[in-house]
């Protein structure tokens, strides 16, 4: 399966250009230059692949859920079978290192298909007895038409995320990959029309958000939308879905704290607080950027970090040596880079990196940065209080439990926190009180996906994973019958 220059929409099973004809330049962030096209659509193109959804529902809800199963498994063999190209094809798309891409991103959009085609057949809905008077129990029937928004950080990856457990449960999808990393999603069309995908179950328009993406929100024949992205970007279609009673689910940003007590095993946390720092450029929305480690261990940590951080290899996607490749995008980095003038400017100290990068050869044009570590903050300016989605980090001291978590909880996001020390009983009071969907303690991106996943606060509304994403993309009916 290899990657073509031009990139077109997948509606009611073909492979189509945009109605409008027109494309979009789509740029590898490492060469710093335009290497395919994708198209441009629009509301038009999002009409006709509504109706292609309309028309396949039916067939698609009503088959059966081992039918569902064998054709999405389908798609995840084909998918495993590629896993080389697909990897190839992210990394150049996003400019993240291809170890990562072919280590994580494409396994899992491989195991988020498996999972849901797995998980439907499994799944049961609830009986409720009433002794002697009557029993009640719970259709959970797909909803529909529904819609589907992702964004470029993991671009196959939470792509399938939405759209595997909305095809499981039987709704038909009408979906937009951001058009910063539109790669892999056309790839997935194609798997699905050769994994035998009946037509208009999957449709995949390619463009911009407020042309493509809101198009799929304001349409009314759309009853649900699953949107991971930016907060800002979930507000607005917070403010079309909501007055339209869609269900909505709002996978959204993150300033995810950090703590690190010091009765912690420093060898593996300094390990694993390297990764939560500077996987993927930063550019995970559960990467720790708030570090708050504790006074007694501060000097050690932070000669050991910055010592590490500055070893790390910021070049070329596809070297064996590389640890970070280039930023998804020059806006993008322009935006990290304004950052890290705003905290200098709030009399932060950046104690490494944050440097723009010149390469040699292919990639002299890419969009590299040195991984930053800035110290002397404090909890309430804007650097440590505003998402920055980079490879910029800030480390803090702190002296008790109860001023640890004041710090992790006082910013507008819930995202995911974590902790790290040995103490059981520590880590439990932690975890009760942070403010976050998700608690790590003593290890970080650890997924069981059979786990709720999601934020509290401005990070998002609604779970995603296992049986919540199951709940969410059907309608429970309750049928109560008397004896
Ligand atoms: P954006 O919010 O800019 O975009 C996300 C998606 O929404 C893209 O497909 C985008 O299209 C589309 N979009 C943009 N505007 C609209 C609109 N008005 N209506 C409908 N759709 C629209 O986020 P980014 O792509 O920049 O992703 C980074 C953000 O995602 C970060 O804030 C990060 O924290 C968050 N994120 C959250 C996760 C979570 O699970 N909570 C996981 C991963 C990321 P286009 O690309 O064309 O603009």
């Amino acid at each position: 399966m290899t990657p073509d220059k031009y990139i077109k929409n997948y509606i009611n099973g073909a492979l189509i250009p945009a109605s409008s004809g027109d494309y979009i330049d789509n740029i590898n962030p490492a060469a710093g230059k335009v290497y395919s096209h994708l198209p441009d659509s629009d509301a038009e193109d999002v009409q006709i692949a509504v109706e292609a959804a309309e028309r396949a529902f039916p067939e698609w809800s009503k088959m059966g859920a081992q039918k569902r199963f064998r054709i999405l498994n389908r798609v995840a063999d084909i998918i495993e079978q590629n896993l080389e190209s697909f990897a190839h094809a992210e990394s150049v798309d996003s400019g993240k290192p291809v170890a990562m891409s072919r280590s994580v991103d494409i396994p899992r959009a491989h195991d988020n298909i498996q999972f849901f085609a797995t998980a439907i057949i499994h799944y049961a809905s609830e009986a409720h007895h009433m002794e002697g008077t009557a029993f009640n129990f719970t259709l959970r029937q797909p909803i529909g038409v529904v819609g589907c928004i992702s964004p470029w950080n993991l671009p196959l990856y939470l792509f399938t995320w939405k759209i595997a457990p909305a095809l499981a449960a039987g709704n038909t999808v009408v979906a937009k990959p951001s058009e910063i990393t539109p790669m892999t999603a056309y790839m997935l069309s194609k798997a699905c029309s050769e994994a035998g995908m009946p037509p208009g179950v999957l449709n995949v328009v390619h463009g911009l958000g407020p042309k493509v993406g809101q198009a799929i929100v304001e349409h009314p024949k759309v009853k649900a939308i699953s949107f991971t992205g930016g907060t800002n970007t979930g507000k607005k279609i917070a403010a079309i879905a909501a007055p339209m009673f869609k269900k909505l689910s709002l996978e959204l940003g993150g300033k995810n704290p950090n703590i690190i007590f010091e009765d912690c095993d420093f060898d593996q946390m300094i390990v694993d607080t390297l990764r939560s720092s500077f996987s993927n450029n930063g550019q995970i929305c559960l990467c720790g950027s708030r570090i708050y480690i504790q006074r007694s261990i501060y000097e050690k940590f932070k000669d050991e970090f910055v010592k590490r951080t500055q070893f790390l290899k910021v070049g070329d996607p596809f070297s064996s040596v590389t640890d970070l490749g280039s930023l998804v995008s020059k806006a993008h980095k322009e935006k990290v880079m304004s950052c890290l003038a705003l905290a200098e400017v709030e009399g932060g100290k950046i104690l490494c990196g944050g440097k723009s990068l010149e390469m040699k050869g292919e990639i002299k044009e890419g969009y590299f940065l040195s991984p930053a570590v800035i110290e002397g903050l404090p909890p309430n300016c804007r650097t440590n209080q505003e998402e920055i989605f980079g490879p910029v980090v800030t480390i803090t001291p702190f002296d008790t439990e109860e001023e640890a978590l004041e710090m992790a909880n006082g910013t507008n996001y819930g995202l995911s926190a974590t902790v790290w020390t040995k103490d059981v009983a520590k880590a439990n009071r932690m975890a009760e009180k942070l403010q976050a969907g998700i608690v790590w303690v003593n290890c970080w991106l650890l997924r069981d996906l059979r786990t709720p996943f999601g934020g509290m606060k401005s990070s998002g509304v609604g779970r995603e994973g296992g049986l919540e994403a199951l709940r969410f993309f059907t309608e429970a009916k309750n049928v109560c019958q008397k004896y």
